[in-house]
């Protein structure tokens, strides 16, 4: 399925409610399970700036806790010109969650591009480094 439409406007929905007090930069991201099921996630900053949790996380943490397995899409949204990747620590997480899904990113001016998971992270460590 490639329709991303619904994840996009769940990202965009997400980030409505991000806590981004510190940097003003709100981010959205929304994960969609093989299920069927979408969770979003927004970015939650915190004084102490090294606790904050990006959107993906967020999205990645909500999914697993609620019982999710597999999923089959990612989209990353902010008002940014230039469309925003996920960071380092997301792409890891990510990847061992999601493995190569495709990761639509997309802004409030109707850009969107769509990124393999294994370009983004083209030499992972995962589970079978161990
Ligand atoms: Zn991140």
């Amino acid at each position: 399925m490639h329709d991303y439409e619904a994840l996009i406007a769940a990202a965009r929905k997400s980030r409505e409610n991000a806590h981004a007090a510190y940097s003003n930069f709100r981010v959205g991201a929304a994960l969609r399970a093989t299920s069927g099921r979408i969770f979003g996630g927004c970015n939650i900053e915190n004084a102490t700036y090294g606790l904050t949790v990006c959107a993906e996380r967020v999205a990645i943490f909500k999914a697993i806790s609620e019982g999710e397995r597999g999923f089959d899409a990612v989209a990353v949204v902010t008002d940014a010109d230039s469309l925003t990747p996920p960071c380092g620590a997301c792409r890891q997480l990510l990847w061992e969650f999601c493995g190569d899904v495709p990761v639509i990113l997309a802004n409030y001016k109707g850009k969107t591009e769509t990124e393999a998971m294994r370009d983004l992270f083209p030499k992972p460590f995962d589970a079978s480094n161990l």
